[in-house]
């Protein structure tokens, strides 16, 4: 069955709203305060609509928390594009001449890339990094992000001006702007701005992508944020939710605890706070769970990502193996029921229903799964039903539609009951975190993720996750007082190894463990 997405294609952006009064409940709209009041709700309706779509309770932000985005919220404002501080500080950057002295308004531009579960990592560190070093966080206008993200602030825009005046696009890991380089060429340590008491230039670039190198890295050391503190404008680009090294820079921990208490809701917190998918991608994404999924007595989210290449094509399947690692990880964690192997063999009788959604690039799963529950019954009687909203064949991150398509599916795997997801995948990272659920994480063998060597279904099938957090791939394994490689996965109780990355770094609470 091929569910259409056209909904998403021929969007009215003034729908009525969705809710009869009579099936209108009470709910949270405002996160527990972490958004306020005052927005637009037509502009942009996922933004006080959220919390209808979401079943499972939330957690609660801190007050420090709520109180710490209110002066962010006030920061943006009064330093956001169009005031005075914005246009001095824009013509600062073109000036040959070093910074003495900070003023009220610095800034922390965040160049966007990669995919949408990337993208949404990527965005949620950098705000938090803002956060932490009073920064004013503005992002990308060339990404599509007006037609996939609301505005996040009140009164002010977070997209960077037109007319901003650097060519960022051409920023490389090569460029001699990088952190990195500076570090290397010794612009940094050596004479150039060290030797000046506290001069600074007006701009440092900050290559952290996954495949950014040790010097690239010295970032999360204490002595570099140091120096990072003074430089009016950091203009960054990652594909990586760095969170949990933050947390390992002793200067930032103290404000990290106030701020999270329960240290596993950083991007559930900071997600539902600044991600807000605009009114098309939200429309189809609520039309879709009502008219499907909304009346099942249970919704399992499942998420399917084949990683293997062959060349530079990516390989969705169809893989049997696959298929069988999700049936066999599901049924045997109990999410979803066996199937009998006669119709007769089907001995209970109850009226449940349990809603699959499943979101892939390939159908073939999705058909096969939805096969076997139709030739014969469930054991105890349940009856399932499969739904996947797209299969888009292949990853296209440039088309803009195709981007809009990921964005729903991620919020409606986000509206799920248990989520069952693949390893290494920032799009189930991201839906886990929005909806606050621990997942169950499908293992991928580790040492060839890309081209895996044989195609078995690893025992077990996959395992429940230890937090909501997502998972920071690339993480540096500097200890930056030591100056020698260390474990990090070891310096604190709550940043830990990931599950399905053995090497990358992930934030679990500590009363969790
Ligand atoms: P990751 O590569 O798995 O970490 O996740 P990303 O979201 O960063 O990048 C994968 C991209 O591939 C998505 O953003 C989509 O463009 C596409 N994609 C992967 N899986 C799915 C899926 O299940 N549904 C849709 N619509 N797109 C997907």
């Amino acid at each position: 069955m091929s569910q259409s997405f056209l909904v998403i294609l021929n969007i009215r952006d003034d729908m009525p709203d969705d809710l009869s009064p009579s099936a209108q409940i009470d709910y949270d709209r405002l996160l527990g305060g972490l958004l306020v009041e005052g927005f637009d709700e037509r502009s942009c309706r996922s933004r006080y609509q959220f919390a209808r779509y979401h079943r499972n309770a939330a957690r609660v932000p801190s007050p420090y928390l709520i109180e710490r985005l209110r002066r962010q919220e006030a920061l943006q404002k009064k330093c956001g594009p169009g005031t005075k501080s914005y246009n001095n500080a824009a013509k600062q950057l073109t000036s040959t001449q070093s910074i003495n002295g900070t003023s009220d308004c610095n800034y922390l531009f965040l160049i966007i890339h990669a995919g949408m579960g990337n993208r949404m990592l990527e965005m949620t560190s950098a705000f938090l990094y803002a956060l932490l070093t009073g920064r004013v966080l503005l992002v990308d206008r060339s990404k599509q992000i007006a037609s996939t993200f609301c505005e996040p602030f009140p009164g002010t825009s977070w997209l960077i001006p037109s007319d901003f005046p650097l060519s960022y696009n051409e920023f490389t890991e090569r460029s001699p702007e990088s952190y990195g380089n500076m570090l290397q060429d010794n612009v940094i340590r050596g004479n150039t701005y060290r030797s000046l008491t506290s001069a600074r230039p007006p701009y440092v670039f900050l290559y952290l992508d996954g495949d950014c190198a040790s010097n690239d890295k010295l970032f999360f050391c204490q002595d570099d944020q140091q120096f990072l503190q003074g430089v009016p404008w950091l203009i960054m680009r990652t594909d990586m939710y760095f969170v949990p090294s933050l947390f390992l820079i002793p200067s930032f921990q103290d404000e990290l605890s106030k701020l999270f208490p329960e240290k596993d809701t950083v991007f559930h917190h900071l997600g539902r706070y600044l991600l807000h998918p605009t009114n098309d991608i939200w429309y189809s994404a609520t039309t879709y769970y009502r008219a499907y999924l909304a009346k099942a007595d249970k919704v399992v989210g499942i998420q399917i990502r084949v990683l293997e290449t062959k060349g530079i094509l990516q390989r969705n399947g169809p893989f049997p193996h696959v298929l069988e690692q999700v049936l066999s990880c599901a049924q045997g964690e109990k999410l979803l029921p066996e199937i009998g192997v006669t119709n007769e063999a089907a001995t209970g009788n109850n009226n449940r229903t349990i809603a699959v959604l499943a979101t892939s690039l390939s159908s073939w799963y999705s058909d096969q799964i939805r096969e076997r529950y139709s030739e014969y019954r469930a054991v105890d009687g349940t009856t399932v039903k499969v739904y996947q909203p797209s299969h888009e064949e292949y990853q296209r991150s440039k088309n803009k539609k195709h981007n809009m398509k990921a964005l729903a599916e991620i919020y409606l795997l986000s509206m799920s009951d248990v989520l069952i997801t693949s390893a290494y995948s920032t799009f189930g990272y991201v839906a886990q975190g929005l909806a606050g659920l621990t997942p169950w994480i499908m293992y991928k063998p580790e040492k060839n993720l890309y081209k895996p060597e044989n195609h078995v279904v690893p025992k077990p099938p996959c395992g429940r996750a230890m937090s909501i957090e997502p998972c920071f791939h690339q993480a540096p394994y500097f200890d930056c007082k030591a100056k020698r490689d260390a474990d990090l996965g070891k310096v604190v109780p709550y940043v830990r190894h990931c599950e399905d990355v053995s090497w990358g770094l992930k934030i679990v609470n500590e009363t969790r463990l």
